[in-house]
């Protein structure tokens, strides 16, 4: 230690701070001894996760991330990349944000405020016109997902109970009290449904934010019970795009498990490997939303159990279809999801999607109130006096809250448990018909039991087939690893299935006989088919938020 002994030489000290000296050059080794075993520790945990190969492979991964990034810094490669961004910077304008109108829709410029204020009449016409821009072709009823009812009595419904609370906000419950108690119901409601009696929950803006304050509630629940300052969470490959959200705005470690290649359901096996004392929790989809596969939830609950952590089920998408699987006479197959099962420590639960309400609502749900504890944010001390919300917003709209409630009171057990058992019916016999009718050209990706049926092919472009569906009209999910496509069958969508099945024999029929070329920037340089394909496509996607707010 050549600067201790150099400082203690110039002080010249005596016997006493020579030992304390001593003592303080002791603790330095000590506490890189620490840092050095915290470091092989995190490595060994790494190793024993991803294995030597999969360990190698990341390595391998950042030397060709860097490697990219040196080259697209090379002029003639940004030269070649930013010509090809700007062409679908153009492309991306005139097919979202186009300068021009079609013929028959006249609408005015409005960049900024107006001088004087409009009348209801000029709203009313402009309102017409802009009707005019939805693609006349795209009937909901041929779209995956999207529109979840569509049923005019029920927008009736929602309107009146909406316009009834508008300017509501439940931030002041003594002023509005009449949305609190919607609220409280609203939550009650869905827990009973999910067999939470002794649990609790919150409603928020939707599925990505109740996922995000499940992650921000099992990670400060982790620091406080089990001391937990560097949180991690493992996950399914198929687990929605919200977790990874999370894991990025709330630092979060991420490890991703890849699914069975088969069944394509969480491989619980493999995921033990991840869990280690900084894991807060894991994830089970029911069903996840790429293809409509459910986890098994009862083997991740009792892995959650043994290793004392939080366990998140994703009913986002399942909501209301799940839920009232077994009264529609479909829980064949179906494993326990629900708070039924010991160890599920949250669920979360998009009412605007099977449920039909509003867009704009979703409930999150935990095992019991503590854990909902761990949501909320609380500020004493804030100028603005003493200040507690229970979610990412602060003030909401009551709005949403009375049409939700609306519409489950409208709906009923016995309404949801038909429209479960239409959708789930559709679902059903188109995937049967995939397996009989054009099992020569396309597989079903493993095997769904509830509303979203997902294919690929092993002969065609199964991109093209989606292409060519879109130009009759249907609005497929096109989804990565494997390469497919999805239906999400709705309400809307569930009377529309043999049309769809014919249309798709047509779009195999002619993608055979005359298979399509091309395609954007995206399908040329497709996530992993080349060294850049992850950076452009990345940009291209930035390229499109930016082009939503072109004016
Ligand atoms: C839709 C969905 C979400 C996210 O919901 P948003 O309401 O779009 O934020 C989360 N998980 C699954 C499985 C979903 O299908």
């Amino acid at each position: 230690m050549p600067q201790w002994s150099q400082l203690a030489a110039r002080a010249k000290p005596g016997p006493r701070t020579q030992l304390v000296l001593q003592r303080a050059a002791q603790l330095g080794s000590l506490f890189r001894l620490v840092i050095f075993l915290k470091a092989l520790l995190g490595l060994y945990r790494h190793v024993y996760a991803y294995g030597i190969t999969g360990t190698s492979r990341q390595i391998y991964g950042a030397l060709k991330n860097v490697f990219v990034r040196i080259m697209l810094r090379m002029p003639s490669a940004r030269a070649q990349i930013a010509k090809e961004l700007a062409k679908t910077r153009a492309e991306l304008s005139s097919k979202i944000a186009p300068k021009t109108l079609p013929p028959g829709v006249e609408l005015e410029d409005v960049n900024e405020l107006p001088e004087s204020g409009r009348n209801i009449e000029w709203l009313r016409n402009e309102w017409t016109n802009m009707a005019k821009l939805d693609r006349g072709d795209l009937e909901a009823g041929r779209v995956s997902g999207a529109v979840y009812h569509g049923g005019d009595d029920l927008n009736v419904v929602i309107n009146e109970a909406m316009s009834n609370f508008i300017v509501s906000n439940p931030l002041h419950p003594d002023v509005f009290p009449g949305v609190r108690r919607m609220e409280a119901e609203l939550v009650s409601m869905v827990l009973k449904l999910f067999h939470g009696e002794n649990g609790a929950g919150t409603t928020t803006s939707g599925g990505t934010e109740s996922i995000l304050m499940s992650c921000k509630a099992h990670r400060d629940w982790a620091r406080a019970v089990k001391g937990v300052s560097a949180p991690e969470m493992v996950i399914p490959s198929t687990a929605h795009a919200a977790f990874w959200k999370a894991s990025q705005y709330f630092g979060i470690k991420l490890h991703v498990v890849p699914v069975n290649p088969r069944t394509r359901k969480a491989d619980v096996k493999k995921m033990t490997r991840f869990i280690n004392p900084n894991t807060i929790m894991l994830v089970g989809s029911a069903p996840n939303f790429p293809d409509g596969i459910v986890d098994p939830i009862e083997d991740l609950a009792a892995l959650a159990r043994k290793y004392k952590t939080g366990l998140h089920v994703d009913c986002c998408l399942g909501s209301f279809i799940i839920s009232f699987a077994q009264r529609a006479g479909y829980s064949d197959g179906l494993p326990k999801f629900d708070f039924s099962v010991p160890g599920v420590t949250a669920i979360s639960c998009d009412t605007h999607k099977y449920g039909f309400c509003p867009k704009g609502s979703s409930i999150i749900m935990y095992n019991s109130p503590e854990m909902r504890r761990y949501q909320y944010y609380v500020m004493t001390d804030w100028a603005g006096g003493v200040y507690a919300s229970p979610s990412m917003a602060g003030s909401r709209p009551g709005s949403i809250i009375a049409g939700a409630w609306a519409v489950l009171n409208t709906y009923g057990v016995d309404g949801y448990t038909l429209s479960a058992k239409d959708i789930i019916g559709a679902a059903r016999h188109f995937k049967l018909q995939l397996q009989n009718r054009f099992q020569d050209d396309l597989f079903v990706i493993g095997d769904p039991l509830l509303s979203v049926v997902a294919f690929g092919s092993d002969s065609l472009n199964i991109y093209a087939v989606g292409d060519r569906m879109s130009k009759k009209g249907w609005h497929l999910n096109p989804l990565n690893s494997p390469a497919g496509l999805h239906m999400a069958f709705t309400k809307l969508s569930a009377a529309s299935v043999d049309q769809l099945l014919d249309d798709l024999g047509e779009c195999i029929a002619a993608e055979k006989k005359e298979p399509e070329s091309g395609g954007n920037l995206v399908a040329l340089y497709g996530v992993g088919q080349t060294a850049v394909g992850p950076h452009v496509v990345g940009k291209v996607a930035e390229m499109f938020l930016d082009t939503l707010y072109e004016v």
